[in-house]
């Protein structure tokens, strides 16, 4: 009898199981067709890129976009859609840069391309000239010491290297260059810094990015230059030992500004204390049009959520797409979000993030316990027809990782990796490098896996 009864029990839990698979498998498909047959992000992404163009904090544009942003999602006809203070710094670059090599024996000069890396200090009007020692690494500053260093230029040239096959791999490996690498240099007495751009690329687009002076460290200018200005500079520095380097930039930080994260949210039916966030940062580099970094991301948030709403699929959790504000040179929108929302005693489920650029989408990266990790696994037969293949421990993002004391499971959408760093803070990341498929079906790969978190827990 007990058999019999447990018997019945399991066949009515394999029952259960089976056609609950068969919803979510069903659901995952209209999720997907939605967003490759009557997609937003593509037309969202066009208006943000070229209507409204490069927005970093504090900008007149960054505004814009916080407003565009806020009427998009009410206009979609989200539940409820707000702004969230947030002081940002506002850094300007002012005039062009100039970057000159002066050869020591002839005194001719040609000129570079390079651009002020974001938060640096400018060499003023009078500019800086002074002689020039490349290194492969912080640690080799400490090696050649004050007595090499002090008075000079100090150019870091150290290559992403070209064996990672994920290049986010390669840019984290050479990043300390740019962010430590002035203060660092500093403190053996240089009094500039030239950083081999981040890119795997040749060419002679310079990227720029944020640097972090160290407090109590004399501030010097720095900038980054195209790889084949880098080239340049090595190859003349061998040949040419005493050689120049004028460096002029306008650059200058100013007060903060108040600005916001946007957030638009679709109520949950069951459970509408618990939250899952989908985002991206809204604030890009001030040249090109942040495209892909990350107003891909930001759009592809907003389609996520208007996904559910236009196909009727009601989640029981409530969702949230964020645009964060300042990402790139501070971060705050990231912490103040998180300091919110543990002030208030919001419950986060699961923070999504994309931030990766608009490309083809692999898979997900997942900062959270293996217990997690291995329940979002778990879903791949249902995920591997849409080619996301890739559940893999990672990094979820820069701007939802402030949310990791409070025990959120954090994902970040995993983009194709290659071309990313082409087109990474410089003028070439432009909306012409987005393709309107691949930047759909990463928001359908969001939407899809925020749906089962959703509807399954974690
Ligand atoms: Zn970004």
């Amino acid at each position: 009898m007990m058999n019999k009864l447990s018997l019945a029990a399991l066949a009515l839990l394999i029952f259960a199981f089976a056609s609950q698979a068969q919803k979510h498998e069903k659901n995952l498909r209209t999720i997907f067709d939605e967003a490759l047959t009557n997609g937003q992000s593509y037309p969202m992404l066009e208006y943000l890129s070229l209507n409204i163009g490069h927005r970093l904090s504090g900008s007149p544009s960054a505004a814009a976009a916080v407003e565009y942003t806020r009427q998009q999602m009410e206009q979609l006809g989200f539940d409820k859609v707000f702004l969230q203070e947030v002081m940002v710094p506002h850094w300007v670059r002012g005039q062009k840069e100039i970057g000159r090599i002066v050869n020591a024996k002839t005194f001719g000069t040609k000129d570079v391309n390079v651009i002020a890396l974001g938060n640096s200090v400018g060499t003023g009007p009078n500019g800086l000239l002074a002689e020039v020692i490349e290194v492969q690494s912080l640690d080799e500053l400490e090696k050649l010491g004050k007595k090499n260093i002090e008075g000079k230029i100090v150019f870091f040239n150290r290559p992403m290297d070209p064996k990672h096959i994920h290049t986010g791999h390669a840019y984290g490996g050479a990043g300390d260059q740019r962010v430590k690498g002035p203060s660092e240099a500093a403190k053996y007495g240089a009094v500039g810094a030239i950083n081999r751009s981040l890119t795997l690329a040749l060419n002679d687009v310079p990227h720029t990015g944020s640097l972090i002076y160290e407090e109590g460290i004399p501030q010097i200018p720095a900038v980054a230059i195209s790889t084949i200005g880098a080239d340049y500079l090595s190859k003349t520095l061998k040949a040419n030992k005493g050689l120049k380097f004028y460096l002029e930039t306008h650059c200058e930080m100013l007060p903060d500004v108040l600005s916001y994260n946007v957030i638009g949210e679709l109520t949950g039916s069951e459970l509408p204390n618990e939250y899952i966030v989908v985002s991206g940062h809204l604030d890009s580099w001030d040249v090109g049009d942040g495209s892909h970094d990350d107003g891909a991301g930001c759009v592809q948030a907003i389609e996520a959520v208007r996904i559910f709403k236009a196909t009727g699929i009601r989640p029981k959790r409530t969702l949230r797409a964020v645009m964060f504000m300042n990402e790139e040179n501070g971060l705050r929108g990231g912490k103040e979000y998180a300091r919110v929302a543990k002030e208030k005693g919001e419950k986060h489920v699961a923070a999504l993030e994309s931030d990766s650029g608009g490309f083809t989408p692999r898979g997900f990266g997942i900062n959270a316990s293996q217990e997690a990790i291995s329940r979002i696994q778990s879903w791949s037969s249902l995920l591997a027809p849409f080619d996301l293949r890739k559940i893999v421990k990672g990094y979820g993002g820069a701007d939802i990782n402030p949310m990791e004391d409070q025990g959120v499971v954090l994902i970040g959408l995993m983009p194709d990796s290659q071309r990313y760093f082409d087109y990474h803070h410089t003028a070439d990341d432009t909306f012409d490098k987005v393709n309107k498929r691949e930047l759909e079906l990463g928001a359908a790969a969001m939407a899809a896996l925020i749906y089962l978190i959703d509807q399954e827990g974690i």
